[in-house]
């Protein structure tokens, strides 16, 4: 069971494929060989289109890996393919003539064959592959493990992973270390199977298999990217055989690129603290948005809810109520200002200097808060 999508976090995930009995593998294999079978469950995203499997067992891996990988008959070859590679090296290439100064460094992740990288050790970077099974060159340093398995300490100028992605279960972990092993203005090239050149062909055609644990969508991979911080400066067309992006890390500010899921945990996170804290009345000053969300949040309770007074600037709304709540908003008095237990202002920032400057003239002794910082008589609360 998956309860949402490992890419954008929707929760709108569905079931959308159940083979029984699927082959571990399904390259050809030796006359005789009893290839092991399982049900393989295959999930789909509504809000972006990613498709994924649960995480295989450790045995499945074991058995795909270290056994019946000895049947894989592209070895160099899938990622040498003219349109697969050529996109890909042109991508790195760029990245690399971005670069000033000494020679810059690049990490290939899941990459045995040196051979691989030989593009960018002509145009002068200092290459390192990574990858179970991978072995040096005079030219090319090897890290023989699964990324992730052991620490690097080392941080590169560039990290790339072509058809990689699509067998890594944990793909925030995967960013996360990537992040890490990544120079501030590091550039990260990612290349995986593309599910929608695959629902365009009229062939009839099954992309599913227990290594690929992760189908991308364009949508999905540029999501997945975004919510660690990272910004395409290169994209794949939409219908291209490959898909692939070359990011960039951004700055979190204005990217739009907030975790919804954390956002609504600190919203609960706050109607928690408004459930324990507050003996008194509170009052939320902007009926915009963030109230209504707070009014209608599941964890705050009812009684809390009977104590909350709402105020706005706006005249248009005064008289109204927000959905989910049956307090008639009103003007800010100094009355109500002051009677509050706290003034938790739930309007955008932009408007919290004016707002904080009409509370000081209304009633300057009123304990305020805002949604970032939450203080409850003077003693902040500690993020969720
Ligand atoms: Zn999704």
């Amino acid at each position: 069971m998956i309860s949402h999508c490992p890419a954008c976090l929707s929760e709108t995930v569905a079931k959308c494929a159940d083979i029984y009995d699927l082959p571990l593998i399904l390259f050809p294999v030796d006359p005789g060989e009893d290839v092991p079978r399982k049900r393989l469950v295959v999930y789909r995203c509504h809000g972006c289109g990613h498709m994924c499997t649960p995480t295989p067992s450790l045995d499945v891996r074991r058995a795909i890996y270290e056994d019946l990988y000895r049947y894989y008959p592209f070895v160099g070859l899938e990622a040498m393919k003219s349109e697969y590679r050529e996109p890909a090296e042109e991508c790195i290439g760029q990245a690399i003539m971005r670069r000033s100064g000494r020679p810059p460094t690049l990490l290939e992740i899941g990459c045995s064959d040196s051979s691989q990288v030989q593009h960018a050790v002509d145009q002068g970077a200092d290459c390192t592959i990574l990858g179970p099974g991978a072995k040096p060159s005079v030219e090319v340093k090897a890290v023989n493990c699964y990324y992730g398995e052991r620490s690097l300490d080392s941080r590169f100028d560039i990290i790339s992973s072509r058809f990689c992605l699509e067998h890594v279960s944990d793909l925030d972990a995967f960013f996360v270390s990537a992040s890490h092993n990544l120079t501030n203005s590091g550039s990260l090239f990612i290349q995986v199977p593309n599910v929608a050149a695959w629902e365009a062909d009229d062939h009839v055609s099954i992309p599913f298999a227990h290594e690929h644990v992760h189908y991308f969508t364009r949508q999905s991979l540029l999501q997945l990217a975004q919510r660690h911080q990272f910004l395409p400066t290169i994209v794949s067309e939409p219908g291209a055989p490959s898909l692939f992006g070359l990011f960039t890390r951004t700055s979190i500010t204005g990217s739009g690129s907030r975790d919804v899921r954390s956002q609504l945990e600190r919203l609960r996170h706050v109607a928690r603290a408004l459930n324990m804290d507050h003996p008194g009345d509170i009052t939320l000053y902007g009926a915009g948005l963030s109230a209504v969300y707070l009014v209608n949040c599941d964890e705050l309770t009812l009684s809390t809810k009977a104590r909350l007074t709402i105020v706005d600037d706006n005249p248009a709304v005064w008289g109204r109520v927000l959905p989910g709540h049956n307090t008639v908003i009103r003007a800010a008095t100094t009355d109500i200002l002051q009677r509050a237990a706290v003034v938790l202002v739930t309007a955008n920032p932009q408007y919290h200097a004016s707002i904080e400057s009409r509370i000081k003239s209304l009633a300057p002794q009123a304990h305020v808060s805002t949604l970032s910082r939450l203080a409850v008589r003077g003693k902040e609360l500690p993020e969720p």
